[in-house]
């Protein structure tokens, strides 16, 4: 028996999926407000990114100043900095050992890209390693670039549904490329 009021049934009011979103929302919310870094710099961006979390640039507004010795402590991977092929491996397996859901920024355009590392040392783009959420030109970027990055990261993340597993359908997705 559903709840009524004077003019009819509760549910007759409430639009279809309307509580389904706001939990959504309010998980999102929740999230966005509390990201853990993982300590990880890899080139000169990483100073740039240990700027940011020090008192002028003030990352703890974002609930986020807390960056985690433990991937198993982290759900945000910032890839401060040029990755090597040596260091590709390891990178991918402190992705893995990140709690669900998790999020990476590419900061840089080495990171985005190699930038003007153009040779065999360097992975052409950590996305060949990871999945990558966000890009984030400049070399380095500025504090108030990865500030914005995060911002905009905070956007993705309020509207993420719920229940997604990430990994499987980023999976999905290069299967089907493989496919093609
Ligand atoms: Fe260094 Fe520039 Fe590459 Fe960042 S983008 S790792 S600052 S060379």
């Amino acid at each position: 028996m559903g709840l009524t009021t004077p003019g009819g049934g509760i549910e007759e009011k409430v639009p279809s999926g309307f509580l389904l979103s706001t939990v959504e929302g309010l998980a999102g919310y929740l999230r966005k407000g509390s990201l853990w870094p993982a300590t990880f710099g890899l080139a000169c961006c990483a100073i740039e990114m240990m700027a940011t979390s020090g008192p002028r640039y003030d990352i703890a507004r974002f609930g986020m100043e807390a960056f985690r010795a433990s991937p198993r402590q982290a759900d945000l991977m910032i890839v401060a900095g040029r990755v090597s092929q040596k260091m590709a491996p390891v990178l991918r397996q402190i992705y893995d050992q990140m709690v669900e859901p998790k999020w990476v920024v590419a900061m840089g355009v080495c990171a985005s890209t190699g930038g003007m590392f153009n040779n065999y040392a360097i992975v052409q783009g950590v996305d060949h390693v990871v999945p990558v959420d966000i890009y984030l030109p400049g070399c380095p970027p500025r504090p108030e670039m990865l500030l914005n990055a995060i911002l905009t990261l905070h956007d993705q993340i309020q509207r993420m549904p719920l229940g997604v597993d990430r990994d499987l359908a980023i999976r999905k997705v290069e299967a089907a490329a493989i496919d093609q």
